[in-house]
């Protein structure tokens, strides 16, 4: 007698969704298993966040543009597909803040905003002498007492006072989650900087031996992509997929769980598919809204996601008048700029624009403030403008401009925010078993973390699905 083929359903084909589709399908191949894939993505296109243009032989990437190669996840993926020979590293470049208006350079050695160098802190005109010396104390400071989770906000200040959370910390993490650092949580963050504290004391001096301990690994450049963008490893993967496998177009509307073992999952196309075990790699809203009945994931509802949108300009070199020798700056809130952060992406990345020409990306949109999001593309164009007046002196208008808008996106992981996931994973298991979760709503935001967790919910399912 045969064995029974297993059904699995991955929702979702953002890079989450993918990575776990394509180890699992390297898996029933490897080992062939009698398990049948499906990966249902409710748009018609995969990928997800990430979305890169090419235009005029400009690269432009409207979501992520880049990952750190410090987790092994997307080497190896693109190992995996071949394709890492197109994968190239940033340039070196200066980092800006500004901070009350002002452009500074970043003072270097600083790892999340925390010196790891002396001088450079010293010499900065960043902080003021009262500025510094609160910094200081956090040479003397005892432990937090705090053992469970604290805001990342509560954390920082108390360490290293509130101007160098204001002017550098503050505006460093809000370009990478566009969150409110007094919300959000430092466990479902940087857990090492709460380790470290507790073995070293001193954050300083903490995280300075260990970046001498990593000193290694950072040679690397700092950041990866690809030649032709991030949308090389979404095609790459889903190239690799058997096409019998990509749905795409087929959003969910509910999941329902039968008598006995297995679900249906309805489509708001009307079609129902069969699934012993599903992958849901949406959203949290969206994971939500598939399973309305069941009350333990209501608070889903409430947890905040902040609206984002990035624009990307291009530029004759002649536009430029004022050169800044540099690659990125970041805006501090204490400054009157609508935007949060800004890249040359000509200068990080040579291969985003053609010779002679300027892209320009910049960042939109933050926690409390989210509106301007919603502003009309010539609105928006206009507001970025006048930033950007204030620190490059452009001539003319940008040659082209590229509004992408992400609404929800970025989701907020706030004080208690791990505890409320290892509540969500308990109560599928018992629940919802065969059903398992994982993407940027819960385990990190990163493209790595992403795939690190595609990766995790593939043995999960396996091990699921193997009974
Ligand atoms: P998503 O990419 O959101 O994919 C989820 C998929 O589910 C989507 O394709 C969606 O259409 C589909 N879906 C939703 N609902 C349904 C449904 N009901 N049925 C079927 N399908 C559904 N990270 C970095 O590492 N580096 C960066 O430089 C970086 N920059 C960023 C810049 C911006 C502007 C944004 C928004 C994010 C950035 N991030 C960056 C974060 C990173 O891009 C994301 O966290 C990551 O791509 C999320 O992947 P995901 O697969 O978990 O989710």
């Amino acid at each position: 007698r045969g064995q029974q083929v297993k059904k699995v359903v991955v929702i979702g084909g953002g890079i989450t969704g993918l990575t776990a589709a394509y180890y699992l399908q390297k898996e029933i191949k490897e080992k062939n298993l009698p398990i049948q894939l499906t990966l249902a993505e409710g748009s018609h296109r995969m990928g997800g966040k990430i979305q890169t243009l090419i235009k005029d032989g400009y690269v432009i990437e409207r979501g992520p543009d880049s990952f750190v190669p410090r987790k092994a996840g997307p080497l190896n993926l693109a190992k995996e597909i071949g394709i890492d020979g197109k994968l190239v590293s940033s340039t070196w470049g200066k980092s800006y803040v500004i901070a009350g208006g002002e452009l500074y350079p970043m003072p270097g050695g600083s790892i999340i905003g925390i010196p790891t160098q002396i001088a450079p802190f010293i010499t900065t005109n960043l902080f003021s002498i009262t500025g510094k010396m609160r910094a200081a104390a956090d040479f003397i400071l005892p432990r937090s007492a705090v053992t469970d989770d604290q805001s990342l906000g509560r954390f920082f200040r108390r360490r290293m006072g509130d101007e160098v959370v204001d002017n550098l910390i503050e505006p460093l993490l809000t370009g990478i989650y566009a969150g409110d650092i007094d919300q959000m949580s430092l466990m479902s963050t940087f857990p090492e900087l709460h380790q470290i504290e507790q073995k070293h004391r001193s954050l300083i001096a903490g995280i300075k031996k260990a970046a001498a301990e990593t000193e290694g690994e950072q040679k690397n450049g700092r950041f990866m992509t690809f030649t032709k963008g991030l949308q090389t490893l979404v095609d790459g993967v889903e190239a690799a997929l058997e096409p019998e496998t990509i749905h795409k177009g087929m959003k969910v509307s509910r999941i329902n769980k039968e008598a006995g073992r297995g679900y249906t999952i309805e489509f708001t196309n009307g079609n129902v598919l069969d699934a012993d075990s599903i992958v849901i790699t949406t959203p949290h809203h969206s994971l939500q809204s598939m399973f309305p009945s069941h009350s333990f994931m209501d608070y889903l509802k409430e947890m905040p996601a902040t609206s984002v949108a990035t624009v990307a300009m291009g530029f004759d070199q002649s536009a430029i008048k004022k050169n800044v020798d540099g690659n990125e700056f970041i805006v501090s809130r204490n400054s009157d700029y609508s935007i949060t952060a800004c890249t040359w992406t000509h200068k990080k990345w040579p291969h985003s624009a053609p010779e002679g020409k300027v892209l320009m990306r910049v960042y939109l949109g933050k926690s409390g403030d989210e509106t301007i999001v919603d502003l009309s593309d010539d609105q928006i164009e206009q507001i970025v403008l006048e930033d950007l007046e204030k620190i490059v002196e452009l001539e003319g208008k940008p040659e082209f401009t590229v509004v992408t808008r992400y609404k929800d996106s970025m989701p907020q992981y706030t004080v208690g925010h791990k505890k409320r996931t290892e509540t969500l994973y308990r109560n599928l298991e018992e629940r919802l078993p065969g059903v398992f979760v994982a993407g940027s709503s819960y385990e990190g935001l990163g493209i790595p973390e992403c795939i690190e967790q595609g990766e995790k919910v593939v043995k999960k399912t396996l091990e699921y699905v193997k009974d």
